[in-house]
């Protein structure tokens, strides 16, 4: 395969994690842009299959790897993203000590790599590292509450230690390194056993299963579609000049758990009960974005609705598990219009 030639239009752009959700959504409005893109990616919580449809063009590359081993690229790269972490509770908290190194080493050996190609670096960091918050929105000045030994701290820890990386490659000069942190976010290419509570939801309604809610559902989450986020990453990682300051994005719409539940049988009309379950240790009882940041730096603000971006959600999973809405229907058929009305919801 011919490798497309890089005019000065184009840039190549290597993603770190780029086969994973939000990777995989990034990698095509990159290749869509007329980048070329190198995707680095170990697959340990996604699919080849989210790339699949890139990999015959030529203008995409892809590379397993681990990023806790160091990287080498035989070509110039002018920018770097860092997506490469698994994000799912359950999938972090698997090989807790891996997600952690992933965080630490491996964003180590990105930014050495983005020094030795004088690449513009851009780390995926998340409301996380403000643990279960005292302070309501989140804004970026907030240092945040995190249990440094709970079965969270593998993420939180490893995020928060790689944000400090960042921040001291840049006042070293290593690299010009920015930072975003990312809110609840949710769209295609979720894996259907990702064990994020959309994707829970959503298939469990799917499938007719119980939906299952941790605790009383009362705790709240802000849900970003995947295109508005990608959209704001771009902004960032193209900003002429480094803000030397991490940025929140996410959809400062606030939605308890239990009414996401609500929404998604609404949109799923299915026999399920609600189910509930033990809240998980250190569970974070609310999030919000404070986005004026974002606003203000990158003229950035989610534009879709949450029952909006849920329409192409569902029907992703409907695609992956083959499981229709029409057969989770109780009456085998969808009521008129459930899917197709706008709402600001
Ligand atoms: P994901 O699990 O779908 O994608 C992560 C990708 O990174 C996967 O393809 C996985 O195989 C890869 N990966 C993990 N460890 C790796 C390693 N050591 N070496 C190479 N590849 C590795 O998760 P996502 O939702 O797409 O998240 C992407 C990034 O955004 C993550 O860094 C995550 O922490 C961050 N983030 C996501 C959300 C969200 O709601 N989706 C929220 C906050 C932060
Ligand atoms: N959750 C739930 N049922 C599920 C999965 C998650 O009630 O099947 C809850 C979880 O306890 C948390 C919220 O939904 O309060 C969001 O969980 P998720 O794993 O999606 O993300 P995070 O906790 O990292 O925000």
């Amino acid at each position: 395969m011919m490798d497309m030639p890089v005019t000065p239009q184009t840039k190549t752009v290597l993603v770190a994690g780029g086969a994973g959700f939000v990777g995989s959504n990034l990698c095509d409005a990159l290749v869509a842009q007329g980048h070329r893109v190198i995707c680095v990616d170990s697959l340990m919580t996604s699919s080849r299959q989210n790339v699949e449809h890139l990999l015959a063009g030529p203008s995409f590359r892809f590379v397993e790897q681990d990023i806790c081993r160091p990287l080498t690229v035989d070509e110039p790269v002018h920018q770097i993203y860092n997506l490469a972490c698994p994000a799912s509770p359950p999938a972090y908290q698997a090989d807790p000590r891996h997600t952690l190194m992933t965080s630490v080493i491996g964003t180590s050996n990105l930014l050495d790599l983005a020094r030795r190609h004088g690449a513009t670096f851009l780390q995926a960091s998340t409301s996380e590292i403000y643990g279960d918050p005292e302070e309501h929105p989140q804004r970026e000045d907030y240092w945040g509450h995190v249990n440094c030994t709970g079965p969270r701290a593998c993420y939180d820890e490893g995020k928060r230690a790689a944000e400090t990386l960042c921040f001291d490659s840049l006042r070293t000069g290593d690299a010009d390194a920015r930072v975003v942190r990312i809110f609840n976010t949710y769209g295609p290419r979720m894996q259907p056993d990702d064990g994020r509570i959309v994707s829970n939801l959503i298939v469990q309604a799917l499938k007719g299963a119980p939906l299952t809610i941790y605790g009383t559902g009362e705790q709240t989450r802000s849900f970003c579609y995947v295109a508005d986020l990608v959209e704001g990453l771009m902004r960032l990682m193209n900003l002429q000049e480094n803000p030397g300051l991490p940025v929140n994005l996410g959809n400062p719409g606030e939605f308890t758990i239990a009414e996401l539940a609500q929404l998604v049988l609404e949109m799923i009309p299915t026999r399920s009960p609600i189910e509930h379950r033990a809240l998980p240790v250190d569970d974070p009882k609310r999030r919000c974005p404070d986005i004026t940041r974002a606003r203000t730096l990158l003229d950035w603000h989610p534009r879709m609705s949450l029952r909006d971006g849920l329409v192409p959600t569902i029907a992703w999973f409907e695609q992956k598990t083959g499981h229709s809405r029409a057969a989770a229907s109780p009456a085998g058929r969808m009521p008129e219009g459930v899917l197709a009305r706008q709402s600001l919801v």
